[in-house]
């Protein structure tokens, strides 16, 4: 098994004490913890969500604020906003993660994205030689937590780090890192 060839599947994992009513990725960017939602940089446009349930840490999925379904439908400013995150993102995972190389792509249509979350999403997955066998090794859910909660600081701290920062976000409040590409 590869997971070079595995489909782009969304792996949404909600916490049982905290259900999400409606589209995920409409409603945790209206949240008011960032760091919670695991957002971990926000754009004029978009935002960088940590994938509750990686395929390889530090796996991000760059999302429209708004809630667009084809790629087709994105407008010049949005898309142009989608693809420097997208960068700033490959960006601060090499900063910190230092992966090998990268898979990205996206899902259209529900038979590509294997699910019912039709809300537009770039996946960015950062790739190790040998990686194939993270995920069983981590499968334990506790584990991937913990794992995340690490990841996401790093990577908070990898964006801060980087070029086009507006405000460098606040872990302890919750604050995603803040960037724009005007
Ligand atoms: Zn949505």
């Amino acid at each position: 098994m590869d997971r070079i060839y595995a489909p782009w599947r969304i792996h949404w994992v909600e916490r049982e004490e905290d259900p999400i009513d409606g589209c995920p990725f409409c409603v945790l960017p209206e949240r008011d913890d960032d760091r919670e939602a695991r957002i971990v940089a926000r754009s004029d446009h978009n935002y960088a969500l940590l994938n509750n349930a990686p395929y390889n840490p530090g796996h991000v999925m760059i999302i429209p604020n708004r809630h667009i379904e084809d790629w087709t439908d994105l407008d010049d400013e949005v898309m142009v906003d989608h693809g420097r995150l997208k960068a700033a993102t490959i960006e601060a995972t090499r900063r910190d993660l230092d992966p090998e190389g990268f898979n990205t792509g996206l899902n259209l249509g529900s038979d590509a994205a294997g699910g019912s979350l039709d809300h537009l999403h770039t996946h960015v997955v950062p790739r190790w030689r040998g990686d194939t066998n993270f995920m069983p090794v981590v499968g334990e859910t506790k584990v991937i937590v913990e794992g995340l909660e690490r990841t996401y600081d790093h990577l908070h701290a990898a964006f801060a780090a980087g070029d086009h920062v507006v405000d460098k976000g606040d872990l302890e409040s919750g604050d995603a890192v803040r960037l724009s590409f005007h």
